[in-house]
């Protein structure tokens, strides 16, 4: 026979067990880039289960797809995409997945688009057909991605709306604090020229007052040359420009010669953060601004 309290916790411990496996499943979510996963992983908490496909340290507008991608796709309810052309191969990872209630987010809806050409030119690259796309760089515009990312969560699972537009309040004044600090830190690179090797930098340029006014790629996608090289010493030279800012992903010749030639130094940094915690897009943030400040030879 059981006791009266042996009986409420077998009863307790039921209901728990009936709770856990009864829950509501977290909602799947796929992210083009870890910046947009990691921001899906602030605003959904434990009611969503993250992963992204393009990593860290490998050029996000040339991903080999696999099928692999295509299968965790297959389960998921969210496919968060970069959009603007950037990655194109989302649309083959998506088709291929043969999901038909995938709800495809592009996360750039509402950016303020920079470098949108008048009229889209072939011998350009055509890598930033519609415009620049690493928005992402620019904390204010992760901002932005963020109420995409809740207007789609919102309609996936109506029951956490609440909590999902609680967490959109916490994770804006989150970046609007920590964009203060940052661009307090950024001051001594205000009003300053800097140059880069793809055009991955100009967002990050704006949100930071200084200028991008070169890159090592003569058009976006299109390796350097020698007269581009040639023409590009000059330039630092007569601005004292003071570094490159190098994606790890492309080779190291052409930012060395730069360096050899005019003494420029050469910051190499990843556009996009390691992984999708709810934490990492704006630690990413912190480790930009403080490698720049030590570039520089700042502190
Ligand atoms: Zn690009």
């Amino acid at each position: 026979m059981l006791t009266k309290a042996q009986t409420i916790s077998v009863m307790t411990a039921a209901i728990l067990l009936f709770s856990i496996f009864t829950a509501f499943p977290a909602v799947r979510i796929v992210a083009a880039l870890p910046d947009l996963g990691s921001i899906a992983a602030y605003i959904g908490g434990d009611k969503v289960e993250v992963s992204s496909i393009a990593k860290a340290n490998s050029n996000p507008h040339s991903v080999e797809v696999f099928p692999s991608y295509m299968a965790k796709v297959s389960r998921a309810a969210l496919y968060l995409k970069c959009g603007l052309g950037l990655d194109q191969w989302s649309d083959a990872i998506i088709d291929g997945s043969r999901n038909g209630k995938i709800v495809v987010v592009d996360c750039s809806n509402n950016v303020p688009v920079l470098e949108k050409p008048m009229h889209v030119d072939a011998s350009m690259g055509d890598v930033h057909p519609f415009g620049n796309p690493h928005y992402w760089l620019d904390p204010r515009n992760g901002i932005i991605a963020a109420q995409n990312i809740v207007e789609a969560l919102k309609k996936a699972d109506p029951s956490n709306s609440a909590l999902y537009e609680s967490n959109l309040g916490r994770f804006k004044a989150e970046c609007e604090s920590r964009y203060g600090g940052w661009k307090e830190k950024m001051k001594p690179f205000a009003g300053g020229k800097l140059i880069s090797y793809h055009s991955s930098w100009v967002y990050f340029a704006a949100a930071f007052d200084c200028a991008i006014i070169e890159h090592v790629e003569p058009f976006p996608g299109i390796p350097p040359t020698g007269n581009h090289l040639a023409r590009l010493v000059e330039i630092i030279k007569k601005e004292r420009v003071p570094l490159i800012l190098q994606e790890p992903y492309f080779p190291d010749d052409a930012p060395r010669f730069l360096n050899r030639q005019t003494g420029i130094k050469v910051f190499k940094v990843a556009p996009s953060c390691a992984d999708v915690k709810p934490g990492s897009y704006l630690d990413h943030f912190d480790d930009i601004v403080n490698q720049l400040i030590t570039a520089q030879g700042g502190k």
